[in-house]
This record gives C-alpha cells, structure tokens and sequence, in this order.
C-alpha cells in the first residue's frame, strides 16, 4: 500500500464494528468490563496501559514511518522525556544538534541534566564534530532535520551509519519534515519521533506526541516506561489526530507549494537579506535536501535588511498570517524567534547558532497563495512607511 491509501485505511476495520461505521468510534472507557476472572489480563484492562482508539492510532503512525511499532503520547515532549527515561541512566551521555527545538534544549538543559545525564551539543552539518564528541558512555545521538527555525539539515544515512558501528542509537526528530516527505528510519535511524500537535493532526486543535519504531526490544522499554510514567493521548485526542491524517498527504502537498512560492518571493524581495528553505537551490545544504527529503515541507525562516524594531513592525502589519508560537496547522503562522519560540535560549548562544534579532519563521499554511503574498506585501509596505 501506497502512502495516502495507509494514511486513510490502516487503523479503520468496518468489517468488525457493530454497525459497519466508516469511521471509528471514540472508546472513552477508562476501564473494560470482564466475564470472567479468565479474562482479566486480555487485552483491555485500564485505558492508560491501552485503548482502541489509541491503538487504532498508533497502527496508523507506524505505517506512516514504514514502522513496525508506533506509541502515542500526550504530547512531543511527553514522548522525548520517555525516550530519555527509558534508555538512560546516570552518567551516560547524548549528542545533539546545536539547534534544536527551544522545549527540547529546556527538557535536557534544565531536567535531564539534574538526574546526572551528560549532553554536548555540535554543528550536525559537519560530521566530524559528531565523530570528535562520541565517548564510551554515549548512547544516543539526537538529530533534528530540517532544524527550527534555521531550516539547518543533518545527514540521517551517514550519522545512523557512524553511529551504528559504535552501538549508539539514534532519534531522528522528524516534526518538520512530516512522514509524509521524510522517513528516518529507512534512512538507518533507530527511533523517530513527532509532535502530533504539528503537521500530523494538522489543524492545531490537538497536543500529542508519537514515536515509532522497528526494534522490538526498544519499543518494549518504551511501552513499559510510558504506561509506567503516564504519557499517554487521551482518547478524543487519538481521533482528532486520526482524522488529520487522512488528509496529510494533500496538505503537505499545499504546505510545500506554497512554501516553495513564498520562499521565490521572498528572495527576490529586495528588503530581504536572507531566505532559510530547503527547497531553494540557494540552500547550503539543497543537495542533501533532495536526497533524504522527498519534499521541503512547509516551514522557512527569513531575515530583513533591518533590525528587530522593523521585524516587529513587519509582522504586527500581517492580517492572514497570526503572530503565533507552533506550526503546521492549515493556517500560516509567523513569529519571531529571539522574542517568542526561542526567547529563553540566551542571546549570546542564539546568535552563536545563527537566530539574529530580525529572524523571522514562518509556517506556511494552505490558504491560496496570492493571498498570502498580498499579506506579505503589506508588511513590506508597512516598514517602508
Ligand atoms: C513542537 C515541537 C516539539 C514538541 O512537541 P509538543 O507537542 O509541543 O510537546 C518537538 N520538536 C519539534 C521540532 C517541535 O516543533
């Protein structure tokens, strides 16, 4: 089965519903009544260790990622944090991306390193800062690709490969990508992992969180460990994210198109100094774009020929685009990083990775293009005035 076909079919069974329902119902019981004592350890006791609607979810997420495993959380960081607990221990050590999403950076800054977990962070654009910072007590590298919000990209085939011959495992944050243009774990990852409340349920009306996975033994732990802490999606929740995937595959393919216009708009806008996208040939990185993406998804940063006082000026002139925090939802987003997103990373370290003062993020919505454009124009307008 092809990508939209799975996206729509796995997970859906008419054939074993009372009523033949197209769609699946909601399971909202907490518990599941038995007839006899024999029965007490089948398969749904207690709906935090396990429930249809979860289940019928995380069948359809694992075929997203060609996964044989996949498990559904109440949110991304609630999905990181059981990563994190059910694979170390203290005094062992992770390598990550220098730029990476604001809430993981705060998850390991400010959490995982008082429970004696060690993390370095390196430029995952050159390989050998990876290879120079494994140590014998490394046992993971976190990858994020495309990276937020400087759209940066690490090569998932060649780190899975260094990593695999040193037995670290690797967790690819696929969040920007979408399953739908990007699949680590064909590319050799070990785990992949996403925050639903982006492209996957795609509306911005859901919070979750998703892993998926091939080795049994890992997903093993992480079942254990997520049933054991409580991480788990609510049931209306795992419908909702449900029914936006049925429609991932047509809105990435709007999210990218118009990303792909905006992104030719932008560059060619002479009070722009610099366009972040994977999918323009101007990219540091465009190369390796086209060969683990199957597409750039809909997500680009860019900076003005300005300070921060015209950004502000720029984006508070917007009418379509909301001046919100998160992304992938139908309608486009835009924010300021160095006062939203990324406000608690400190200046010097945000400079340091390439987050300037005047940055601006967008997230492309599927609304018409000309439109957005129109709204663009108007900013520019704005701080001509
Ligand atoms: C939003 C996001 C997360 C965190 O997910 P939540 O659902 O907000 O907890 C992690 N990584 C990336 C890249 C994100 O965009």
């Amino acid at each position: 089965m092809n990508f939209s076909t799975k996206a729509i079919h796995i997970g859906e069974d008419p054939k074993k519903l009372q009523y033949g329902d197209a769609v699946s119902p909601v399971h909202f019981a907490t518990t599941f009544a038995k007839t006899s004592i024999k029965q007490i350890d089948e398969e749904y006791v207690y709906s935090r260790s396990g429930n249809p609607t979860r289940d019928n979810l995380e069948k359809k997420l694992a075929a997203l990622e060609n996964a044989k495993y996949a498990l559904a959380f109440s949110s991304g960081l609630a999905a990181e944090t059981t990563i994190l607990l059910s694979l170390l221990k203290e005094g062992d050590h992770v390598i990550a991306f220098d730029d990476l999403y604001g809430g993981t950076k705060r998850l390991f800054k400010q959490v995982m390193k008082r429970f004696g977990i060690e993390f370095s962070y390196v430029d995952f654009r050159i390989l050998e800062n990876i290879e120079k910072e494994i140590k014998p007590n490394t046992k993971i590298i976190w990858i994020e690709s495309p990276t937020n919000p400087l759209l940066k990209l690490a090569d998932i085939k060649e780190i899975s490969r260094i990593a695999k011959s040193k037995g670290i495992i690797v967790v690819v944050d696929n969040t920007f990508a979408s399953p739908y243009f990007q699949n680590p774990l064909d590319l050799g990852a070990d785990i992949v992992l996403h925050s639903i409340t982006k492209y996957i349920s795609g509306h911005s009306d859901v919070v979750g969180g998703a892993i998926m996975l091939n080795n049994e033994a890992i997903f093993e732990k992480l079942k254990f460990h997520q049933n054991a802490v409580g991480a788990i999606l609510d049931p209306f929740s795992s419908w909702l994210a449900m029914r936006g995937i049925k429609t991932l595959s047509v809105r990435m393919e709007k999210h990218e198109k118009n990303a792909q216009t905006i992104a030719k708009y932008l560059e060619n806008h002479p009070l722009v100094k610099r366009v972040h996208y994977p999918g323009l040939p101007s990219h540091p990185q465009y190369e390796l774009a086209k060969k683990q993406m199957k597409g750039f998804s809909g997500i680009l940063s860019f900076e003005l020929k300005g300070d921060i006082n015209m950004a502000i000026k720029f984006v508070e002139n917007l009418k379509l685009f909301f001046l919100a925090e998160s992304l992938g939802g139908v309608e486009s987003l835009i924010e300021l990083p160095a006062l939203m997103t990324h406000s608690s990373v400190p200046r010097e370290e945000r400079i340091k990775v390439g987050i300037s003062d005047s940055l601006i993020r967008v997230s492309v919505g599927i609304e018409d293009v000309e439109d957005l454009i129109d709204d663009l124009e108007r900013g520019f307008t704005a701080v001509k005035a």
